[in-house]
C-alpha cells in the first residue's frame, strides 16, 4: 500500500489512508455515481501530485473530502454508507479478535503488538473525526500487522518442524526415527491391539561382527555401513508402512503392523538378502574401493500375543537376534511364543 505513497515520496499513515479511501473505499460507497466518484478521485490526485505533504495541505485534502460528504450529507444514503464503513472496521475488531484468540499462548511480543494495534484501532475509531478514513486506516493497520503475524507464524513453524525432526529422527541415519521415537510409538500401537486387533510384528536387527568392521575399516567406514543399511532398510519398511527406528548403537528395529506373521517373517528375510547381497564400497578421498566390503545382519522376529504389553514384545525380539546370533548369524530367528 504505501508503494502508492512511494511514488508521491510520502509514506506518512495519514496520507496512506487518503490514498486508500480515494483509490478502493470510495468506489465501495453506492452515494455517489461514477462520474463523481471519478471527478473526487481526479480532485485529490491533483492534490496529492503537489507533492505537499505538510500538515496544512492534509487538513485541506481533508476538508476537501468533507465537502463532499457535506454536500450529500441530508441523503439517508450516505448516513447509512458512514455506518456500514463504521460496521466494517468494527467487523474488522472483530476478525482481529478471531486471530487474537487463536493465538492464545502466543508469546509477550506478540501480545504487546495485539495490544497496541487495539488500542491504536480503538483510537482512529473513537476519534470521530475523518469518518472516511476510519476504515482505510484500520484496514492498513490491519493488513500490516497480519503480514508481520504470518512472517513470524512460518518461522515458527519451520523451527517447529526442525525441533519435531531432531526429537524424533536419528542423528547420524537420518532417515530413521530414534529411540525415544521408537519408546513412544510401539506402547501406542500395542494399547489399541485389543480393541482393533490386527497382525503386530517387531524386527530387532543387529549387524554381525560389527566390531571388526569398524576394528579393519575405521569407525568413519563403520559409520558409512550404517547408513547403507539405514537405507535399505528404510526401502523395505516403506512398502508396508512399517515404522523404522535406531533402537541403540548398531541395532535398528522395524514395527510391521497388519502383515499376516508368515508374510512378515518373509520380509524379513528379504532384508537379510538384500544386505549378504549389497555391494558397498569404501569411499576414501572420493575414491571408491576396488572390492565390495560384505556385511551381513542378524534379525530376530516376534509376532504380537494377546495379553503382551510392548516391552514383552520387545524381549520375544530380542530374545529371537540372540538366537539367530548363537546360530551362526546372518539369519532370521523366530521368538518361541513359550518363553
Ligand atoms: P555381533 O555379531 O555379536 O553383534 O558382534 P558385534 O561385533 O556386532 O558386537 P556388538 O553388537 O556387541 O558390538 C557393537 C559394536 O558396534 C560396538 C560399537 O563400537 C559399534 N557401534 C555402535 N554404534 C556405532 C556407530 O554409530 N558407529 C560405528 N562406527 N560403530 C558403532
Ligand atoms: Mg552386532
Ligand atoms: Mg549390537
Amino acid at each position: 500500500m504505501s508503494e502508492v505513497l512511494k511514488n508521491f515520496g510520502n509514506s506518512d499513515p495519514d496520507w496512506v489512508a487518503v490514498v486508500l479511501f480515494v483509490r478502493n473505499l470510495l468506489g465501495q460507497l453506492t452515494v455517489y455515481t461514477d462520474e463523481k466518484k471519478a471527478e473526487i478521485q481526479q480532485e485529490v490526485f491533483a492534490e496529492l501530485a503537489k507533492k505537499d505533504f505538510s500538515h496544512t495541505h492534509f487538513e485541506t485534502v481533508i476538508a476537501m473530502l468533507d465537502m463532499y460528504v457535506m454536500q450529500t450529507i441530508g441523503t439517508l444514503e450516505l448516513e447509512e454508507a458512514l455506518t456500514r464503513e463504521k460496521r466494517s472496521a468494527a467487523q474488522l475488531l472483530n476478525e482481529m479478535d478471531e486471530v487474537i484468540n487463536t493465538m492464545t499462548g502466543a508469546n509477550e511480543r506478540q501480545n504487546r503488538k495485539l495490544d497496541a494495534f487495539k488500542e491504536r484501532t480503538v483510537g482512529v475509531i473513537e476519534s470521530g473525526k475523518d469518518k472516511s478514513v476510519i476504515v482505510a486506516k484500520v484496514r492498513d493497520m490491519f493488513q500490516e500487522l497480519i503480514i508481520e503475524f504470518k512472517e513470524e507464524a512460518a518461522e515458527l513453524h519451520a523451527r517447529a518442524k526442525m525441533l519435531e525432526r531432531t526429537a524424533n529422527f536419528d542423528p547420524l541415519l537420518t532417515e530413521l526415527h530414534n529411540r525415544r521415537a521408537f519408546d513412544a510409538y510401539l506402547p501406542e500401537v500395542v494399547s489399541i491391539m485389543d480393541k482393533e486387533p490386527s497382525p503386530l510384528t517387531v524386527m530387532m536387527i543387529d549387524v554381525d561382527h560389527f566390531k571388526t568392521v569398524n576394528d579393519t575399516y575405521g569407525h568413519q567406514a563403520g559409520d558409512d555401513v550404517l547408513r547403507a543399511l539405514a537405507r535399505i532398510i528404510t526401502a523395505h519398511a516403506i512398502q508396508y508402512r512399517g515404522f523404522a527406528a535406531r533402537y541403540g548403537g548398531e541395532e535398528l528395529v522395524i514395527v510391521a503392523k497388519g502383515l499376516p506373521p508368515d508374510v512378515a517373517t518373509l520380509r524379513a528375510e528379504a532384508i537379510r538378502r538384500d544386505v549378504e547381497q549389497y555391494d558397498f564400497r569404501i569411499r576414501t578421498d572420493g575414491k571408491l574401493a576396488e572390492k565390495p566390503l560384505k556385511f551381513t545382519i542378524s534379525i530376530g522376529i516376534a509376532h504380537w500375543q494377546e495379553g503382551w504389553d510392548a516391552g514383552r514384545l520387545v524381549r520375544a525380539a530380542d530374545m529371537a537376534l540372540y538366537d539367530a546370533k548363537n546360530r551362526g548369524r546372518n539369519m532370521v530367528c523366530q521368538a518361541d511364543c513359550e518363553q
